[in-house]
């Protein structure tokens, strides 16, 4: 993700910055991502765990999965029908003895010459044959005298090889399979499987502590009195953070005061490898966070040029003596602190493009930027902004773009309705037709 962007100017604005010395400086969504993520180096996790292969999904492979196997294991037919020598067919309409019947699971006698098994998908080839012909290019013979197998008439001349799937044609003895840093998937689980692995070496999951501020917050299942809106942030950050393979611990909703909010912050080190906060990071009189951070550690970033998404925190809360020896990392005196903004798109976007890097950079994932596409607009953008934007887009049928009307950054319905995110340079417009940047929403979460 550091790298998503070619050379990007993070267009900071010197008479603006001039007028607003109270402001912290813009920096480039680029800039900022190359901070996190030297910041994340120092918590690399390093404990490792041991789990099922059943019950893996989502885990980050500590070690890499080495088949200690042929897969599969011996040729094998891929048809219901006759393993014979293809040389024993030199013509349509030869007909073979059966001398013997082979299900899946048993395994046959080596083929006499001149003669065909019967043989059902799955099961090993006996020695000595080299084809399967499919039992619809065959017609079975009965044996006059009722006994035995009877004969086979084999349709056409079959090839060497064919419908045969080959000893070591998936994985061969030795072979890695997976590689350690990868996330477990369900294919991933099946291909350890399919080499017997019945554990897998991963990483212990990032611990993450999350609240969210605001006192106009109320959570869904209370009546919403004048002046509160329902506390969404939590649920997304939360299902976020899942997706992303992290031990969420939610701290809830902490009141716009700075004791409790320092409060918060030291339980949350106390307990995680990173602190995840929403809202409370503008530089109104009641954000609180960053005189929180900056009391009970550090506050290194302050402001990103990118739309959604500007305000945004980063630094680091100290652990005290005990929490730290507590802490199962070695590295243990410090938790990360990303604060993301309140606007419920803002702390999605900025989730996806600054935090789960660094989830990923804990881990010890390598840094690879997401997949983007370039695809054409369907749409007008005439009046862009002087900062990165990310737009919430939705793939058509014809492969354009179409953009949700309403890009504000309140706007939860853009993200539902999205399926990706157009990456606009600062201050580039659109007109419909042009090629943009497109950000798969599928390559952004869960990573
Ligand atoms: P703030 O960053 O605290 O100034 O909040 C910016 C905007 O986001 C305000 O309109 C807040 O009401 C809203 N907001 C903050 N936190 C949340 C949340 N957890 N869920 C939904 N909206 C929020
Ligand atoms: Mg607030």
């Amino acid at each position: 993700m550091a790298s998503m962007a070619e050379a990007r100017p993070s267009a900071p604005d010197p008479a603006r910055a001039a007028g607003a010395a109270a402001r912290p400086p813009l920096l480039s969504l680029d800039e900022a991502l190359s901070r996190l993520i030297d910041g994340a180096r120092e918590h690399l996790i390093r404990d490792t765990e041991i789990v099922g292969s059943f019950d893996a999904l989502g885990r980050v492979l500590a070690a890499e999965v080495r088949s200690l196997l042929d897969v599969p294991p011996a040729d094998n037919t891929s048809m219901d029908g006759y393993a014979l020598r293809a040389a024993d067919v030199p013509a349509p309409g030869t007909m073979l003895p059966v001398a013997q019947r082979i299900p899946a699971g048993k395994v046959g006698q080596p083929l006499a010459p001149g003669s065909a098994a019967r043989i059902f998908t799955g099961a090993q080839l006996p020695a000595g044959a080299d084809a399967v012909v499919m039992q619809e290019q065959c017609e079975a013979v009965a044996d006059p005298a009722g006994a035995g197998l009877g004969a086979v008439r084999v349709g056409i001349v079959p090839e060497a090889g064919q419908w045969v799937r080959r000893r070591g044609e998936d994985v061969q003895r030795g072979a890695v399979v997976l590689a350690a840093g990868t996330r477990l998937s369900p294919q991933a689980l099946g291909m350890a499987a399919s080499v017997g692995a019945a554990t897998l070496q991963v990483w212990r999951r990032p611990r993450v502590a999350v609240f969210s501020t605001g006192d106009e917050l109320v959570m869904p299942g209370e009546p919403l009195p004048p002046g509160a809106i329902y506390n969404s942030n939590r649920f997304t950050l939360r299902g976020l953070l899942q997706a992303a393979g992290c031990e969420a611990i939610d701290l809830g909703i902490v009141p716009d005061r700075l004791d409790a909010t320092r409060a918060a912050l030291r339980r949350a080190a106390a307990e995680a490898d990173l602190i995840l906060t929403s809202g409370g990071v503008s530089v109104g009189e009641e954000d609180h966070l960053r005189p929180a951070v900056q009391a009970e550690g550090e506050l290194t970033l302050w402001q990103i040029a990118m739309k959604p998404g500007k305000p945004l925190a980063f630094g680091h809360v100290r652990r005290a003596q005990a929490a730290a020896a507590q802490a199962a990392q070695a590295e243990g005196g410090r938790a990360i602190f990303i604060g993301l903004p309140g606007n419920p798109v803002s702390s999605f976007v900025t989730f996806l493009l600054a935090v789960a890097p660094v989830l990923r950079a804990i881990q010890g994932m390598p840094d690879v930027a997401p997949r983007a596409l370039a695809l054409r607009a369907d749409f007008d953008w005439p009046r862009p902004d002087r900062r990165r934007e990310f737009l919430r887009v939705r793939l058509n049928d014809r492969g354009g773009l179409d953009l949700f009307p309403n890009q504000s950054s309140g706007v939860l319905t853009s993200t539902v309705w999205a399926d990706g995110l157009v990456d606009l340079p600062a201050g580039q417009a659109v007109s419909a037709g042009q090629t943009v940047r497109y950000l798969p929403l599928h390559e952004l979460i869960g990573r």
